[in-house]
């Protein structure tokens, strides 16, 4: 048996442990969730051990944050928390290339945050001081992260990820901040798609200044400043107004057209999607351009405003993995969507 510490959005504890199953299914494996509602966070157990098959990396799933498996449960005494960390370190464990310190994602788990912070120091300074390495640059040659993932004061979770395998933030968070410059919130959505749907070598290959994107339901215009931004000039598709020192970086064409029916003269370098509509309807459209080519690649958001969440992403999932073969599904539900998940379909060995 393996237990998991799956970190998830508040509300989607049930989609993350469906996803969790179907994955174990998979695998040739079987599990089992305890999850309480609202909790942001789970545990998973497999029924056979880690090794077995079961070993999701964060990028595999779409609605976990982070995962790593539990290695100990610990009762931390007040007086001395630091020592019964050490002591439930495996003996061979030299080295790690992070100590994060982690809670709950929820009102009651930001209070454990303040403890965290305090704690990080002594963590740190105690793990050194048993001629334990902690380096960054660590990460490279793959040293295990720590995680120590707090249920209370005294009470934790203690486990180790791949750095490969697991978020680059702690709890899978993305913390980004808002550039006042950018005419929606939503813009953090895109920017964060860029960051967890894509590698360092395919942001450098795919957003280069002089590519093309249309943005679909773009108004005002949040996505489409992330495109201009990096110097790629957008077809801006929505009836509703766009911002308007957006439209004078002159990168901007705005189309008031129905976003179902508009296509491009040309094929461009991305699509991309923020339209409320179904979740299938949205998938069909972006399985149209792609299949069609009048997009090399697209990154979309579905709307999950129905109970089976979980059910209809991996509907549509599965429906644009059969239309379009050679292409890479990425999904994610990231930090900055609510009640949708981000979807990215590129062909990775396609044109640059
Ligand atoms: N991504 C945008 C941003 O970053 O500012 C926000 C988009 S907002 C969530 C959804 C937009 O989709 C609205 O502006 C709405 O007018 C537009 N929209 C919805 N259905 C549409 C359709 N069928 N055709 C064109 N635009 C549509």
């Amino acid at each position: 048996m393996a237990r998991w510490l799956v970190h998830c959005r508040p509300g989607f504890e049930n989609d993350c442990a469906a996803e969790l199953g179907a994955f174990a299914a998979a695998a040739g494996t079987s599990g089992f969730a305890r999850a309480k509602a609202e909790a942001a966070h789970l545990i998973f157990e497999t029924a056979g051990d880690a090794a077995a098959g079961f070993d999701p990396g964060w990028t595999e799933l779409c609605f976990a944050r982070e995962l790593w498996p539990v290695h100990a449960e610990l009762a931390l005494p007040e007086t001395d928390r630091v020592s019964a960390v050490l002591a439930a370190l495996p003996p061979q464990a030299r080295a790690f290339s992070a100590v994060r310190l982690e809670h709950p994602d929820t009102n009651e788990g930001k209070a454990l945050s303040v403890f965290c912070r305090k704690f990080q120091a002594p963590i740190e300074r105690g793990l050194k001081a048993a001629g334990l390495r902690i380096d960054a640059t660590l990460e490279k040659g793959r040293a295990p992260c720590l995680h120590l993932f707090f249920i209370d004061s005294r009470q934790a979770l203690l486990g180790f990820s791949d750095p490969a395998r697991s978020a680059p933030w702690p709890m899978g968070i993305a913390r980004l901040k808002f550039p006042r410059a950018a005419p929606s919130r939503s813009t953090l959505k895109l920017e964060e798609a860029f960051l967890v749907l894509m590698t360092e070598a395919e942001r450098a290959r795919w957003l280069v200044p002089g590519m093309s994107a249309v943005d679909l339901g773009a108004a005002p215009g949040g996505w489409s400043w992330q495109f201009v931004q990096r110097g790629l000039r957008v077809i801006a598709v929505d009836n509703g107004p766009m911002d308007a020192a957006l439209l004078e970086s002159g990168l901007v064409e705005h189309r008031r057209e129905v976003g179902f029916r508009f296509r491009p003269a040309r094929p461009v370098d991305w699509l991309v999607c923020d339209m409320v509509e179904q979740p299938q309807r949205i998938a069909q459209l972006m399985g149209d351009w792609l299949e069609q080519g009048f997009a090399r690649r697209a990154i979309f958001n579905l709307k999950l405003p129905m109970k089976k969440r979980q059910a209809m992403v991996a509907e549509c999932l599965v429906a644009l993995r059969t239309r379009l073969p050679q292409a890479s599904v990425r999904a994610k539900q990231l930090y900055h969507d609510r009640e949708e998940v981000t979807v990215m379909v590129a062909d990775p060995g396609g044109p640059s």
